[in-house]
């Protein structure tokens, strides 16, 4: 609740590069949100929807078979996870929607990659008892049926985005463009630390319960961290995750980036740790992405959707050029391995994307000694990937289980 408005710029990133129609809802949204940030009761209704319903605090895991089998710093995994809806989106949505009831709103509208976020903002829109309408890219929505079919039980209307490649960039537009002209009645939930400007700074705010939780925890054990590990698609489980040590020289804080299936264009999600990106405008926002001369937006890879964006948030590229923030990448092999890793020495199925961090956790351990933690965050857990990771890891038998059921459907 100390924060300092840190609104518009991050160094030379973020920013609001959008039309005059928006420009009055954001200046809104923004008063608005630092009034409910300033009201206790605001953080009472959320706590108690943290605890009842998102289910917090997550656990903070010792990974000790993990920690033997690597030989070197001793690892922690935070659970997040294990929030409601299997990720750490709820918070954002969650928090988000607070504030748009908050505001009067009656809807709350949002865009969606893999359909993680749409699936946290359907499900917080159903328990406020709000409309809400998810933006998705046609292709999106047909490789991800499972999570169009959840939101769509959660009363929520799946709109197809067939504009441009029809994935998640194009979601965000339409839903910008959607909200510029629905605002009186309607909120829109953005789904990562990303966007034209409060909406960084809201999605990291809500978004540091995740840090907050886990320096406690850290504390109650007793243990000193060494290095954060988080993986980074549009920021936000980073830069909660980071949240309360970006202003201190230590733990070490490192953003882990989807290489993907190689280094040539097109085949990752490379935007800090390459020489790939460039500085430019997309979404609304100023930062580093993967985008050709003209600033068009250039298509990217990675086995996990979640990493699968052209940009990267304004405060992580800032901190990443100061070098508080170090970034490196993994690519989709790796976080394969980690993700078998983890499930074999802890039980434990970490989300495509967080395997990710899982995999770069394996890299740094062993150089480190056993009096020092590492902290991966879990950002969510793996059975949203099962339609991905068992064709990859057991395909034969995946793809038999697949023909039975429509055979014998
Ligand atoms: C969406 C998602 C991410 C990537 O989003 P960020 O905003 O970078 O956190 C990472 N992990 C999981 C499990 C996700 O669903």
């Amino acid at each position: 609740m100390t924060d300092s408005m840190q609104y518009d710029y991050f160094g030379a990133y973020g920013g609001r590069y959008v039309g005059e129609t928006l420009r009055p809802a954001l200046d809104r949204l923004a008063a608005e949100f630092e009034e409910a940030w300033s009201d206790p009761l605001f953080h009472r209704e959320l706590l108690k929807i943290r605890t009842t319903w998102i289910g917090r605090p997550t656990p903070l895991l010792f990974a000790e078979n993990a920690t033997r089998a690597l030989g070197g710093a001793r690892i922690y995994v935070k659970m997040e996870g294990l929030a409601h809806t299997g990720a750490h989106k709820i918070n954002n949505a969650v928090g988000q929607a607070l504030l748009a009831k908050r505001m009067g709103k009656r809807k709350v509208i949002a865009e969606t990659g893999a359909g993680q976020h749409g699936l946290a903002s359907a499900a917080a829109a159903a328990k406020f008892g709000m409309g809400c309408r998810v933006y998705m890219g046609e292709i999106d929505m047909a490789r991800q049926r499972p999570n169009v079919f959840a939101m769509e039980m959660m009363g929520t209307e799946v709109t197809a985005v067939k504009s441009g490649a029809r994935t998640l960039k194009d979601a965000i537009n339409a839903a910008l463009r959607e909200w510029a002209s629905a605002f009186p009645d309607t909120h829109y939930i953005i789904g990562s630390a990303l966007g034209p400007s409060p909406f960084p700074e809201i999605a990291r705010r809500f978004q540091s319960v995740v840090g907050d939780e886990t320096r406690a925890q850290m504390r109650e054990i007793g243990g000193e961290i060494s290095a954060l590990i988080a993986c980074v698609g549009g920021g936000s489980n980073a830069i909660g995750f980071f949240s309360p040590f970006i202003g201190e020289s230590r733990p070490r804080l490192i953003g882990v980036e989807a290489g993907g299936r190689g280094t040539g264009p097109g085949d990752n999600a490379v935007r800090m740790s390459g020489h790939a990106a460039r500085v430019g405008v997309a979404h609304g926002y100023k930062s580093r992405f993967l985008m050709d001369n003209d600033g068009q937006l250039l298509p990217s890879h990675s086995i996990s959707a979640g990493l699968d964006y052209p940009g990267v948030g304004p405060q992580l590229a800032s901190l990443g050029e100061s070098g508080r923030i170090e970034f490196v990448s993994a690519g989709d092999g790796e976080a394969l391995a980690a993700l078998r890793f983890f499930a074999r020495h802890e039980g434990v199925m970490f989300a495509l994307e967080s395997a990710h961090a899982g995999a770069a956790a394996m890299r740094l351990a062993p150089t480190m000694k056993s009096s020092e933690s590492i902290v991966v965050n879990m950002s969510g857990r793996g059975d949203k990937d099962l339609f991905i990771t068992a064709k990859a890891l057991d395909r034969d038998n995946w793809i038999g289980f697949l023909r039975r059921e429509v055979d014998n459907g």
